[in-house]
């Protein structure tokens, strides 16, 4: 079999948590040895789909592209790029618009999740699964690694390829979806039923990758449990199993051993070594930010090479499908 073509993209928005680095970042890296080419992409197109602060985003644009490096994404392994330098992306959202169907974009639970928390509902919230089906589709992607949320996206992208395809000729690539077994739902230590969020979760609940340790061992120091008092996962358990998950990971170890791990322990010396195993998980994560962060002018200049490179990819996808569409000389 062929090496896959890898894609997947982050927001710059507020500040990334430990659901995105167990969730996404962590296949990124692990992502960029098989995939050819491998190509993750700093999605700042999409943040502005709900209410942001433009030099805020510019600052949470750099945060983030040092954080993905500090977490291993290597330059010369994988294309590494901000989303809103390639314009490709752009035209080919509104090309797509034209085989997506308003009725599929109006069932997308991201959209109705974030848009009951927003005073201005934007057009572009809505148009969200249409610029990351493009962010895929232009670099004709076999493999897109997310989180479980991000399944209903990558779904109905598959259909805007499939449609396309039929209506214009095979040209896009049906991509497939990559989650990871074990922490593609990190859920929000205070409100265990909802997700990890950048933009939407608790304070309390939400551990940050640039976390001080003592802020990691307070937010999981007063983690929400259950009534019960065994270490074990169920579904009655949305807390307990979401700290299983995050020690599995950060552990490198099986859910079930965890269980055989803490068989007869409290919840609070559970909670500690989940705290504790966190801490060192992103320790090093922290130390290398610490060191990148700084030179901004080092982390536009890999943005910009990236960037070159993904065009040299997007560019020939998005004349094909103009020209498909009947678009520029006869
Ligand atoms: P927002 O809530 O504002 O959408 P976010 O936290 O979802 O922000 P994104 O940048 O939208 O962050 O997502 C980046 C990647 O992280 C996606 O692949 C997404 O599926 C994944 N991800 C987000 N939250 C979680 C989570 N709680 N657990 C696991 N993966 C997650
Ligand atoms: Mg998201």
């Amino acid at each position: 079999m062929s090496a896959p073509i890898v894609f997947s993209g982050i927001q710059p928005t507020g500040r990334k948590h430990l659901g995105n680095y167990i969730g996404a970042i962590r296949q990124y890296v692990e992502g960029q040895d098989r995939g050819d080419p491998a190509i993750f992409c700093i999605v700042d197109l999409h943040a502005i789909s709900v209410a942001y602060d433009p030099a805020e985003l510019r600052e949470r644009l750099y945060d983030t592209t040092a954080i993905l490096l500090a977490a291993g994404l290597d330059p010369e392994r994988c294309i590494f790029f901000r989303q809103s330098d390639v314009r490709e992306h752009s035209e080919l959202t509104w090309l797509l618009s034209a085989v997506t169907s308003h009725g599929d974009l109006n069932r997308m639970t991201q959209f109705k999740d974030k848009s009951a928390k927003q005073e201005l509902v934007s057009a572009a919230l809505f148009f969200y699964p249409v610029l990351m089906a493009s962010d895929v589709l232009a670099y004709k992607a076999t493999e897109v690694p997310v989180g479980d949320d991000q399944r209903q996206h990558v779904e109905l992208m598959r259909e805007v390829a499939r449609r396309f395809n039929e209506r214009f000729g095979e040209i896009l690539v049906v991509p497939e979806m990559r989650i990871p077994e074990v922490g593609a739902r990190i859920m929000d230590l205070q409100e265990p039923q909802r997700k990890m969020s950048t933009t939407g979760g608790t304070e309390a609940g939400t551990v940050l990758v640039l976390d001080e340790p003592a802020a990691i061992r307070k937010k999981f120091g007063s983690a929400v449990t259950d009534s019960g008092r065994e270490v074990r996962r169920g579904e009655d358990k949305p807390g307990i199993t979401n700290l299983i998950d995050i020690y599995a990971v950060a552990r490198g170890i099986d859910p079930a051993e965890v269980e055989r791990e803490f068989e007869g322990a409290g919840y609070g010396d559970f909670k500690k070594a989940v705290a504790e195993a966190t801490v060192e998980l992103l320790a090093p994560v922290q130390e290398r930010y610490a060191e990148l962060r700084p030179d901004q002018a080092a982390l536009e200049a890999i943005l910009a090479g990236g960037a070159e490179k993904a065009r040299a990819i997007a560019a020939p996808t998005v004349a094909e499908v103009r020209e498909r569409m009947g678009f520029g000389p006869a």
